[in-house]
């Protein structure tokens, strides 16, 4: 006979947001499933991968929360400072420069984390088991039938799974927004994002850079260290997300470590002395994607299955988290007022919360994104005018800092650092 488990959720994908989500609903309590058609433990890569996310201070809260964070292998790397900057490649970057210092802006707290891919993905997987009330099945598949009264996910070779709500977290391919007929709204930049790192001679004192450049934006992220590939004469290491028209990037993806090296020094300039390419290069073309809707009859996206955005300002995982934070709170308040929390009304709840946030945030980053790539002279100027001004400008200078950190006036709840609301 087959088993049966009964849950309050059940969440489809163990990428960071799913496993987030999963984890924070069985931390408050909530029985909770989660399944990924991938193996969790090859996610562990065995080594320093050279990808890491820029993690928000409100998404830190949340994975603090969710008992992750604590579970994190050595410390994060904090960042202290963010210098924008307009500039060509070769070019010494403009002097009309925009500099975030938190000791200036954020009351000396860091504006975020530089975490490493790996590290998230080893605390995410010491996570999931730990918690009493959360199944986890990986690799599997499972056949998934939603109704008016609940959800059946029946795992291949495994338990039916009866929940309230399935939440579809399987990246941009969602096959459940797929199934649901959601559609989708999508944009290619022409672009590919090369992300790697590097190690190099003098140190990065915690600075991130954000260089606009006429083919596309280029970030230095300052890392906690570069594990075995440091060397006495290269003992520091930063993360870089190059984005590149598409053309030029193939060519220079096919470029030798040392060539590739060269590249990237040109975008750098000279601040952190010498440098070299660590670890693997990574490179993905670059979307935006939106979905039409949020939620359908028992279901809810979150994540990249609910939006793509380009990687210009590092904010595409914090804006999966935000999810995490809105459906979580949704679910946990229904479920202690003894509301089924599948129902239309509070899955209504959940997008009236995320969408607004993920528009603007789509929105920001798109304007962006158009705005600086583009070599067109008076534009030139103009933007570099414009980046000096707000400079000078503490109010706003202190409102684009505090959009990085991911805070709002009067933030609350998971994302506000109140914790969570455990039931039972
Ligand atoms: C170049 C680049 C740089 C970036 N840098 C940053 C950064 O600095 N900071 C930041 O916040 N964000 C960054 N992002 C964005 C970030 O990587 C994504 O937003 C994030 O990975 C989305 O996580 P997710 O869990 O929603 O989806 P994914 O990471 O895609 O995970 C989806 C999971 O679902 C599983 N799955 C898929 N299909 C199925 C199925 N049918 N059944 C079961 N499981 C399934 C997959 O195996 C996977 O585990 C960057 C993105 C790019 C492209």
């Amino acid at each position: 006979m087959t088993e049966t488990l009964d849950v309050t959720t059940c969440v489809i994908g163990a990428g960071p947001v799913g496993a987030t989500l999963a984890t924070t609903l069985a931390a408050a309590g909530l029985p909770t499933a989660v399944l990924d058609r991938a193996p969790l433990p090859p996610m562990e890569l065995p080594d320093f991968d050279g990808r890491a996310y820029a993690i928000a201070r409100t998404s830190q809260r949340l994975l603090d929360a969710a008992g992750i964070w604590a579970r994190l292998p050595g410390a994060p790397q904090p960042i202290h400072r963010i210098l924008v900057r307009d500039s060509r490649p070769g070019a010494r970057p403009s002097r009309l420069g925009l500099d975030f210092d938190a000791a200036e802006v954020a009351e000396g707290q860091p504006f975020g984390w530089m975490v490493e891919a790996r590290a998230l993905r080893l605390a995410l997987n010491a996570a999931l088991p730990g918690q009493p009330k959360l199944h986890a099945f990986a690799p599997a598949t499972a056949r998934v039938t939603r109704r008016p009264a609940g959800v059946e996910v029946q795992v291949e070779g495994g338990p039916l799974i009866r929940a309230r709500l399935v939440v579809g977290a399987e990246g941009r391919q969602s096959p459940l927004r797929a199934a649901a007929g959601i559609g989708v709204t999508q944009w290619d930049y022409g672009q590919i994002g090369m992300v790697g790192a590097f190690a190099h001679e003098r140190p990065h004192q915690g600075a991130a850079l954000e260089m606009f450049l006429p083919n596309g934006p280029f970030a230095q992220l300052p890392l906690a260290g570069p594990g075995h590939f440091g060397t006495a004469e290269m003992p520091h290491a930063s993360a870089y997300v190059w984005s590149e028209r598409t053309a030029l990037a193939r060519r220079f993806l096919a470029l030798d470590d040392d060539r590739f090296g060269a590249e990237l020094a040109r975008r750098l300039g000279g601040h952190l002395g010498r440098i070299r390419p660590i670890g693997r290069r990574w490179s993905y073309p670059l979307s935006a994607l939106w979905a039409q809707r949020f939620t359908d009859l028992r279901l809810a996206l979150v994540g990249d299955a609910a939006h793509g955005i380009h990687p210009i300002a590092g904010q595409g995982l914090n804006l999966g988290f935000r999810d995490v934070a809105a459906l979580a709170e949704v679910v946990i308040e229904a479920v202690s007022a003894g509301e089924d929390p599948g129902t239309p009304t509070v899955l209504g709840r959940y997008q009236a919360r995320a969408r607004p946030d993920a528009m603007l945030m789509l929105g920001a980053t798109h304007a962006l994104e158009r705005l600086f790539s583009n070599n067109i002279a008076p534009v030139r100027l103009a933007r570099r005018l414009g980046i000096a001004a707000v400079n000078h400008m503490p109010g706003l200078k202190r409102a684009f800092a505090e959009r990085a950190m991911g805070v709002k006036p009067g933030q609350a709840g998971l994302l506000g650092g109140q914790g969570l609301m455990r039931l039972g």
